[in-house]
């Protein structure tokens, strides 16, 4: 389990967690209608440096608009969510990295399962900044459990409920003896990892499944992919099969809370030579230089005061 930091944003205000909580009766307990987000905050020289906050708080907005969570760009503004992110960061002064949570809730009460016009509240907290794979290298078994596809429960929105799939995926591979599970979706195609975007390397081709794979976009992938291409590296974003995976020359998952992971077998087959291939070192390297040095811009800095 994660280390949470004590203090939490909820509902406006700066608060004990313990105080911070949803009703039995909202329809975010009951029908899981949340929509949220993750991004990083590296904790360095008395500051915070959040990692493309912008793009984060566009996704929550997306997400809203698609499930037809219509009052959400009203009720949480961009605005709310950078000040809550911000008052956090200085409630709690983190000494190490961390990752900042970020939630919208629908907290009306027993409202129908229905999208629209429900009270919404924001909530946001940090929890240590340790990675959901083992950073030098993780093994994948293909889900029994398809993605959900774009016309059930959008992969693209980052809605609470929707994450039943990933836990159903995540506890087959746990069981299985597996660090996560490979998702494919209904077409058969590869989709994503449970809480991570999947990319592989092909006579030096960066290949990652297409936005129409079932996937949600994750701001890690597009980032790796803007890296990939002022590196002129030649990427590809298609229809992806299984196979190509099994003999793919490197195979990495990423996001937010996988960084960049190398995946060392599939199934029981090893990727290359079963070690961080160079393209992925490489890649993660720069996304870690991104996500720290402020000269790469797409860093929110937040002074912290010491106590
Ligand atoms: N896919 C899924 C299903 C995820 O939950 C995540 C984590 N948010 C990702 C991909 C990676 O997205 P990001 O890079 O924005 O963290």
């Amino acid at each position: 389990m994660a280390d949470i930091a004590p203090l939490v944003h909820f509902d406006g205000e700066i608060m004990p967690r313990e105080r911070a909580g949803i009703a039995i009766t909202a329809s975010a307990t009951l029908y899981g209608m949340s929509i949220y987000t993750v991004t990083h905050a590296h904790i360095t020289d008395g500051e915070a440096r959040i990692f493309r906050l912008p793009d984060h708080q566009a996704r929550l907005h997306k997400s809203a608009a698609m499930i037809g969570m219509r009052n959400a760009a009203t009720d949480i503004t961009d605005e709310m969510i950078s000040d809550a992110v911000a008052q956090v960061i200085r409630a709690n002064a983190p000494t190490s990295d961390c990752f900042v949570r970020i939630t919208i809730h629908a907290v009306s009460d027993v409202p129908g399962v229905r999208t629209a016009d429900l009270k919404l509240t924001l909530s946001v907290f940090l929890y240590d900044a340790r990675p959901i794979l083992p950073p030098d290298g993780a093994t994948l078994k293909t889900s029994l459990w398809r993605r959900t596809r774009d016309d059930a429960i959008p992969a693209r929105a980052k809605v609470c409920g929707a994450y039943v799939n990933s836990c159903l995926a995540k506890q087959d591979a746990l069981d299985a003896g597996c660090d996560d599970a490979l998702f494919l979706n209904h077409d058969g195609f590869v989709s994503e990892l449970t809480a991570a975007n999947i990319f592989l390397v092909r006579d030096g081709t960066l290949i990652t499944p297409d936005t129409s794979s079932d996937i949600l976009e994750g701001i890690t992938r597009r980032t790796i992919l803007e890296i990939a291409r002022t590196h002129d590296i030649t990427v590809c974003e298609r229809k992806v099969a299984i196979t190509e995976v099994y003999t793919a020359d490197e195979v990495f998952a990423c996001g937010t809370s996988a960084f960049v992971t190398p995946i060392t077998a599939i199934d029981n087959r090893p990727i290359g030579t079963g070690q961080c291939g160079p393209l992925t070192e490489q890649l993660r390297d720069a996304l870690h230089a991104m996500q720290t040095n402020p000269s790469h811009g797409h860093l929110m800095r937040i002074a912290l005061t010491t106590q």
